[in-house]
Formats: structure tokens, sequence, C-alpha cells
């Protein structure tokens, strides 16, 4: 029997920790409960919303509806042969825990992507991403319940329709397919995915292991970015925008500093980060939210901060971002209700 909860507090369950209560919050244990909890909302006409860790939230005051929450956790083995491993994990599972546990077995894959918060079930939304990995390269196939057919279904790769940061989840259909397991295939023996450049110096010179990566990655993410169990964030609050090459040619002119990497065909991604910090907001605070003193992408949550004071922050920090350079920054979390 499915566990709901009236006028629950939210508080908790968001990283930026902003104050927010949900009009029914839905803790699914498995299956059966999910089903539960979507024929709940519909037989009363709510709207429903998932959520893992909400360390890609931005939670206003009142959520009205329900509010599902998987807390399912683990993982099995599906497939095991010389080279690689199947594994199924839940979509409740801590991401950055099965990272530690698939590390010490020995397996590699994600051991770049160390140290992201949150839960497996949300990693494909957005193809989490990180130190040039995304959740893409060693993901096989997912099972999640399908709110429009009232079915579970197996969704492909393929299917997923991955992008940068994006997904069929985030973009294509959002709030359609809830997901329950994600299926992974890892690696027995260590390939190193070092190529991109701060890892590669930081690991210069160094003996490359499976378990050196992920002690390097988690370093360097612990010395950058802020926990959010002491300042609440949601990481990246605005994704990298990609722009066409003549226009890159153009803000090179203008602000030769600009950083930048080379994306598909015809298209460059500027660091959004270089962006908000040349414009002059790195370390910015109004009210009680700002924007993070060490990474100019990442706002924070300085202790008395509301969801409607990050939305001033970021409108303000957007609007100068395109008075200055032209080009529109898209914010990465999705903002509930
Ligand atoms: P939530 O914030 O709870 O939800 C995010 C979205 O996923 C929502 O739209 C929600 O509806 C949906 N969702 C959640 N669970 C499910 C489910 N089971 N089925 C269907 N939809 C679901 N992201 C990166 O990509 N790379 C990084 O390096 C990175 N670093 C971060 C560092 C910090 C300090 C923080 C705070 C965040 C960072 N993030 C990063 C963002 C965030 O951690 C990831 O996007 C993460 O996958 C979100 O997981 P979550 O469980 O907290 O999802
Ligand atoms: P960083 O190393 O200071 O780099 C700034 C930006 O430049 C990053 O966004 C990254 O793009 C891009 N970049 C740097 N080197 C690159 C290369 N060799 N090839 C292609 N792109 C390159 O970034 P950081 O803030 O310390 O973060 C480190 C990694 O963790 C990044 O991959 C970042 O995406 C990830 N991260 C993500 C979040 C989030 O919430 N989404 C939060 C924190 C960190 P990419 O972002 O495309 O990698």
């Amino acid at each position: 029997m499915i566990s709901l909860r009236a006028d629950a507090d939210l508080t908790e369950y968001n990283s930026f920790g902003f104050p927010s209560c949900a009009e029914y919050l839905a803790d699914v244990e498995c299956e059966e409960d999910l089903v539960d909890a979507v024929s709940f909302a519909k037989a009363r006409q709510l709207p429903r919303w998932i959520i893992g860790g909400g360390s890609n939230l931005v939670l206003d005051t009142y959520i009205p509806g329900v509010v599902i929450k998987q807390n399912t956790s683990g993982y099995s083995v599906l497939e095991s042969d010389d080279a690689s491993v199947l594994i199924q994990v839940a979509a409740g599972q801590n991401w950055h825990e099965l990272v530690e546990q698939v590390v010490d077995q020995g397996w590699s894959g994600i051991e770049n992507l160390a140290l992201i918060p949150g839960t497996v079930g949300a990693a494909p939304v957005q193809n989490i991403g990180a130190y040039g990995v995304e959740l893409k390269d060693c993901f096989e196939s997912l099972r999640a319940f399908d709110t429009e057919t009232e079915t579970f279904v197996s969704l492909s790769r393929e299917q997923c329709s991955f992008g940068y940061r994006d997904s069929l989840f985030k973009s294509g259909c959002p709030g359609r397919y809830l997901i329950v397991s994600v299926n992974l295939r890892l690696h027995k023996q260590f390939a190193a995915q070092v190529g991109y450049g701060a890892l590669a110096d930081v690991l210069s010179g160094k003996a490359l292991s499976l378990r050196a990566v992920f002690d390097a990655v988690v370093s360097m993410r612990k010395a950058k970015l802020p926990d959010p169990s002491k300042l609440g964030n949601a990481g990246s609050f605005f994704e990298n925008p990609l722009v066409r090459e003549e226009v890159y040619a153009s803000l090179v002119e203008a602000h030769p500093g600009i950083v930048a990497f080379p994306d598909r065909e015809g298209y460059v991604k500027l660091a959004a980060g270089w962006l908000i910090d040349n414009a002059g907001w790195k370390g910015a605070r109004e009210g009680g939210v700002g924007v993070y003193e060490k990474q100019a992408l990442v706002l924070v949550n300085h202790g008395e901060g509301t969801a409607a004071d990050l939305k001033r922050l970021a409108g303000r920090v957007k609007s100068s971002v395109h008075e200055m350079y032209g080009v529109e920054l898209v914010p990465e979390p999705r903002f509930y209700p």
C-alpha cells in the first residue's frame, strides 16, 4: 500500500535547501507503489512531479499535486563475461555510492562521473556528464512506467535520444516516463578516459588506474564545487551555450579571452561560467542567494534564500550576459511547479 504524506516538507529534498511544501508526497518502494501514486493523482486530476535527490530542481514554496519519490536502491548483475558486466540499478539508488561500489569491484566506465549528486533514475534525464564522459557512453537500456499507455516499457539507448545534457525525458516528453531501473554496461579492463584538460593535468606523471581517476575526480570536485549540505546549490545553473562558428568568430574579436571548445560540426561550445565571470558576477550576493565565488556557473543559497530570490538573480545574470555577448543562457535545473 502506497504511503502518502499530505503537506510534506521538501526542504531537505532539494539541494538548494529552499523551503518548499508538497500537497502530497508519495514514498515509492516498489513498482506497485508507483502505479498507485500515478492512479491517485489521476483520479483526483492532480498534477504529478517526480523527484530523485532534488539536486537539479528549483522548488517553489508550494507544490500542488503529488510529488513522487522513489526509495528503491541497489543493483544486480544481469550478465558477466571476461570483458564486461551488465548491471541493473534501481532508480532510487544514490549515484555516487553506485560509482564507489563499481570502482571497488574494478569495473570501469563511470569513474569520471564520481561525486555527481542525485539518483540513478535521474541520470538519464539530462544524460549526466563530467570530465569528458556522459552516461550514454555506458548506458544500455532502462525500464520505465509510461504514464500515457499505463504500462512498463523498456527503452534502448537510441529510443532515449540522448544529447548534450539532454534526452527524451528532458526535452522530448518530460514527465511521461517514470524511470524505475537503469541498465549499465561496465568494463572489466580499465581504459582511462582522461582527454579532458583539467583531469589530464592533475593525472599527468601519475600511474593511471581506475582508483587514481576516481580519486582525482573526487578531489577536483571537492576543491571547486560547493557541498550542497553546507551551501545550497544545484551544480551548474546554466547550460553551456552552443553557437555557430561565425558567431564565435565575432565573439573572439570582441572578447579575446573567451573560453570555448569545438563541438559538433559548425558549432562551438562556450563556457557559460566564463561569460558570467567576465560579466562581473562571480561572488555577487543578492539577499539570501548569490553567485559562487569559485565557479560563476553555480548559483548558491546562502541560507535564507527562496526560489523567488534565485529566479530574480538568475534573470539578472541572464540579461547581463545577453547584453554583453548577445548569447541566451538557458537554465539547466527544472522549476517546480
Ligand atoms: P532531481 O533533481 O530530483 O530531478 C531532476 C530531473 O529528473 C527532474 O526533472 C525529475 O523529474 C527527473 N527525474 C528524477 N528521477 C526520475 C525518475 N526516476 N524518472 C523520471 N524522471 C526523473 N549534473 C551533471 O550532469 N554533471 C555534473 O557534473 C553535475 N554536478 C553537480 C554538482 C553539484 C554540487 C550539484 C548540486 C548538482 C550537479 N549536477 C550535475 C546536477 C544533478 O546532480 C544531476 O542532474 C542529477 O542527475 C540529478 O539527480 P537527482 O536525483 O537529484 O534529480
Ligand atoms: P571546468 O573544467 O572549469 O571547465 C569549464 C567548462 O569548459 C566546462 O563546462 C566544460 O564543458 C568545458 N571544458 C573544459 N575542458 C574541456 C575539454 N577538454 N573538452 C570539452 N569541454 C571542456 O569545469 P568545472 O566547473 O570544473 O566542471 C568540471 C566537469 O564537471 C565539467 O565536465 C562539468 O560539466 C561537470 N560539472 C557539471 C555540473 C552540472 O551541474 N551540470 C556541475 C559541476 C560540474 P562540459 O560542461 O561540457 O564538460
